[in-house]
């Protein structure tokens, strides 16, 4: 068989697995939110359909296609890059939701590639099963693009560390039970290698979450710890190599194979906004507008189909994951740009209001675009690496 018929082939036992597995109650929710949303928008919290979120996740689950890409022997789908293409474009043609959150698309990966095999065993399977919810603790109020000036201190005292500190712009930490946290293990050592990362429980006592309003509801969050206590087997691999561990986590996250699906889901949205009723004609502008967005997302599909094929010949991607991240949010914020001007006034109109178009996602992804160039490192740290790391240029 070739390759092609292999994928094809892939391709179809995926739709048959959706057309069986799907609830019925998750069947084209949203088709708008979902252009816009990982997991196609269903309200986190409404009752009917948790229930069928949570049977459709366990179907993921038994079939290794919730995390497709962690290996086999951790309950993943073992999927090679193009195996994962296929896989998320049959979910988007299905409309069915994607779970992806931080432990199964970060974290996970991080413990699978730098945890001890105990770890592995003891902390993945509750990321699989929804159990635990994670957030990402690393940066502080005077440490972001430079972690390495971290202050966060977590002192060994016996078989326990003691935290203290503060974190801040912790997505989702008010609903996480457990947290990711870069501290520093030995405050004598160089900056870099005195760095460890830990796993910690968000409701120890001590931990103290206070939410961060923003324009775009974007959960934030700022994050005390004083004096809360972590077992030393919740070290993540060795003490002392967190920062390492940190750069391949964020190369993971600059590198999501996902992203690419939800852009071009975007393009299709507006693509079709065009040709409704709802609008004028496009003016010739518009136009031209549009078809650079769609020459772009082309683009961004190579770069990422690039990275996929580093990811799965085992060789970690590390200024290219910049390129991808840095091309990526860049266009994320042109189309939505390209949206807005698409439908002038009505961009004022958010979701609910009865005339938005595309139930107002345009004007909040519009806003919420602007963000992306600053989260997992700004443009202009990616700059910095691939000027340094890709094309071998001297430090600035
Ligand atoms: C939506 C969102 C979600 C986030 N979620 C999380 C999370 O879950 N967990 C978490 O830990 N953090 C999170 N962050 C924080 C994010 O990682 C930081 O905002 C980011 O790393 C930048 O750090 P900073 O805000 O301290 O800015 P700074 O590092 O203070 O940078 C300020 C400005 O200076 C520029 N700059 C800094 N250093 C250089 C340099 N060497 N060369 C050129 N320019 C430079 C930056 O590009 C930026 O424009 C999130 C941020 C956003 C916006």
């Amino acid at each position: 068989m070739t390759a092609r018929d292999e994928l094809n082939q892939f391709r179809s036992e995926v739709a048959n697995f959706i057309e069986r597995e799907l609830p019925d109650s998750l069947r084209n929710v949203s088709t708008i939110r979902s252009a816009f949303e990982e997991d196609g928008g269903a309200d986190r919290t409404e009752p009917s359909l948790k229930e069928a979120r949570a049977r459709w996740r366990n179907a993921l689950r038994a079939r290794g296609w919730l995390a497709p890409a962690w290996p086999v022997k951790y309950g993943g789908g073992g999927l090679s890059p193009a195996h994962q293409f296929v896989l998320i474009d049959e979910f988007i043609n299905h409309d069915a939701p994607r779970f992806f959150d931080m432990g199964l698309g970060m974290i996970g990966p991080t413990i699978i590639s730098h945890g001890k095999e105990e770890q592995k065993q003891r902390m993945l399977p509750p990321i699989l099963s929804g159990e635990h919810e994670w957030c990402e603790l690393f940066s502080e109020p005077a440490a972001g693009s430079d972690l390495a000036g971290l202050q966060c201190r977590a002192a060994k005292d016996g078989d326990e560390y003691v935290v203290n500190g503060q974190k801040i712009w912790t997505t989702l930490a008010n609903r996480a039970n457990w947290g990711l946290l870069m501290a520093r293990t030995n405050p004598e050592a160089p900056r870099h290698l005195g760095i460890s990362m830990l796993r910690v429980n968000m409701r120890a006592p001590g931990v103290t979450v206070r939410r961060i309003q923003n324009l775009t509801d974007h959960e934030f969050n700022e994050v005390f710890f004083e004096d809360v206590r972590v077992p030393a087997n919740d070290v993540i691999g060795e003490e002392g190599r967190g920062f390492y561990y940190l750069m391949s986590l964020l190369d993971t996250e600059r590198s999501a194979v996902s992203q690419v699906a939800s852009i071009e889901r975007t393009l299709e949205s507006l693509l079709q906004l065009a040709q409704s009723p709802e609008l004028p004609p496009l003016s010739r502008a518009a136009r031209m507008e549009l078809a650079s967005r769609a020459i772009e997302v082309e683009v961004l599909r190579g770069l990422s189909q690039g990275v996929a094929e580093l990811q799965f010949a085992g060789k970690p991607p590390a200024h290219q994951a910049s390129v991808l991240k840095l091309y990526h949010t860049e266009l994320a914020q042109r189309i939505a740009a390209t949206g807005m001007k698409m439908i002038e006034t009505h961009g004022l109109l958010f979701r609910g209001d009865r005339h938005a178009p595309l139930d107002g996602m345009i004007a909040q992804q519009y806003l919420y675009a602007s963000t992306l160039t600053l989260q997992v490192g700004t443009s202009e740290i990616q700059r910095n690496i691939i000027a340094t790391r890709g094309l071998g240029l001297p430090r600035g």
